[in-house]
């Protein structure tokens, strides 16, 4: 079998590689993917610095070209991509090559922007001096991905990265290479300069802390774990060094009584149990109000009753596996909580098995849980919902911002009063107004508050906060 190497300094290296397995077939091996050491990080880190000051002056039209290029042929391969994203990570074919189709769009997105950088000229308060205000790269990015989005993730951090003039060392999720890879192989034949952008998959804990570690890593892009998140800002501060977090959601939807019913549910459904429940913004805590409980716990148990779970590539299949083992025994572990804590399980919580052996769970629902329940409270990252019932509105507001996070929240309802008063008041980056909490567009800003993010914000215009850096220039003339 062929073993995908990293990308260091413009060359190809590695031989030691980590098997990439298909959550729905057990049996199938995507790849073999080199498994990064110190030293290639270390060479990484080096390889940026030594091409980061040609590539910080490179001509926007150059950047653009590139981009552009790496856009086009994301587009025309989704299909071929998309199904390497569903065996590696295990999310159904359609939602797969929509992830790419989106990680296309990014690429054309930052393509465009790298024509419209400028500045701003500003009279200065003292007479015969002008005030320049430019964005000036940070230097070398250190990207650190989750396994959730092997392709959108990569290219929302890379393509600014590239866009505003910085170099690039890039880890992925070792659970997630063969995207990365194709992604990083792609850009390189649309022509970057050798070092601009480095691979160096393998282990968080040997590649991402060496990157961490280093002095010559002057920003750090990270999306994971809250645990994860939290040793990167230490480090980053050690190191004097700018960086920006986006970790896990405990996103809630709420329902009230004036919701249209088939909108509520397919907004419940969506985000809280598509791509198996493991998204950042999955719906996770339904709060519905009395008048509409039980009908919309009913509605909601019978949409579950007609989702398939199954292998990825199937036709037909709405959720895939859970992602891995790991993963598999932390959701069913929080379905063992759940019970304990005396929540009712109305659908689901059974492993189930198909004709290819995976990591299949069915989707699970809680009723009758509380917001105090350790399964409303800590991020599950799987296909299992609590539905917490509240008297009025303005216990479902209270409960929905009672939590140690704040990246999504949604809202079904037809009163334009409470929408409206939800969208102001709700505390999380990220509000939906009959829509689910979780998909969103590439070319508007993406994140959270609390416990769920730090820093600026991702994508869109809003991105150039973290990749570049302020500076103010006075000239007497
Ligand atoms: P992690 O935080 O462990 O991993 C995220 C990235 O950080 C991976 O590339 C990982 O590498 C890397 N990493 C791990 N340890 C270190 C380290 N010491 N220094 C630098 N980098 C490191 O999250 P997981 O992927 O394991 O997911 C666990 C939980 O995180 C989920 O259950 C969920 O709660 C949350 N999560 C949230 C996401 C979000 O979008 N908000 C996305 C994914 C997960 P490697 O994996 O190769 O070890």
């Amino acid at each position: 079998m062929t073993i995908y190497q990293n990308l260091i300094g413009g060359e190809w290296v590695g031989s030691d590689a980590t098997r990439n397995i298909n959550p729905s077939d057990t049996n199938e091996v995507v790849g073999l993917y080199a498994d990064g050491t110190v030293e290639d990080t270390k060479n990484a880190i080096a390889a940026a610095k030594a091409a980061f000051p040609a590539w910080s002056r490179s001509g926007i039209w150059e950047r653009h070209v590139i981009l552009k290029k790496a856009g086009d042929e994301i587009m025309a391969r989704k299909d071929e991509l998309g199904a390497l994203l569903a065996r590696e990570e295990g999310k159904t074919l359609p939602e797969a090559i929509g992830e790419t189709i989106r990680a296309s769009q990014i690429f054309e997105f930052f393509a465009g922007e790298a024509l419209r950088l400028a500045g701003e000229i500003i009279p200065s308060v003292r007479p015969n001096i002008g005030v320049e205000i430019t964005r000036d790269p940070l230097g070398v990015i250190g990207i650190i991905t989750p396994w959730n989005f092997p392709i959108a993730i990569p290219a929302w951090k890379i393509a600014p990265a590239l866009c505003y003039g910085n170099t690039v060392v890039f880890k992925p999720a070792e659970l997630v290479p063969a995207c990365s890879w194709a992604i990083v192989d792609i850009l390189n034949r649309a022509g970057l300069p050798k070092g601009v952008l480095n691979l160096v998959m393998g282990r968080g804990s040997v590649v991402g802390q060496t990157m961490l570690d280093s002095p010559d890593v002057t920003g750090i892009t990270f999306t994971g774990s809250t645990g994860t998140g939290r040793r990167v800002a230490a480090a980053s501060i050690e190191h004097n060094r700018k960086f920006q977090l986006e970790m896990g959601g405990k996103n809630p939807m709420v329902v009230l009584d004036d919701a249209d019913l088939s909108v509520a549910v397919e907004a419940a459904a969506n985000s809280g149990f598509f791509s198996t429940g493991q998204r950042c913004t999955a719906s996770s805590r339904l709060i519905v109000t009395e008048g509409i409980h039980d009908k919309f716990v009913a509605a909601l148990t019978a949409k579950l009753e007609t989702l398939v779970v199954d292998n990825a590539l199937k036709p037909g299949t709405h959720i895939g596996p859970v992602v891995d083992e790991k993963q598999l025994k932390t959701d069913t572990d929080y379905i063992e909580i759940g019970r304990k804590e005396g929540a009712k399980l109305a659908f689901g919580g059974e492993l189930i098995k198909r004709e290819t052996p995976g990591f299949y769970l069915q989707p699970t629902l809680f009723t009758e849980a509380t917001n105090q329940m350790r399964i409303s409270r800590e991020e599950i990252f799987g296909p299992v919902v609590s539905v917490i019932r509240v008297k009025d509105y303005e216990e479902a507001l209270a409960t929905a911002n009672d939590t140690p996070f704040g990246l999504s929240a949604g809202i079904a309802t037809t009163s334009l009063k409470h929408a409206t008063h939800f969208k102001r008041n709700s505390e999380a980056g990220m509000v939906m107004v009959n829509l689910p909490t979780a998909g969103v567009d590439f070319h508007v800003p993406f994140g959270g508050r609390k416990g769920s993010s730090y820093g600026p914000r991702e994508q869109g215009k809003y991105a150039a906060e973290f990749y570049t850096s302020v500076k103010t220039a006075y000239t007497l003339a």
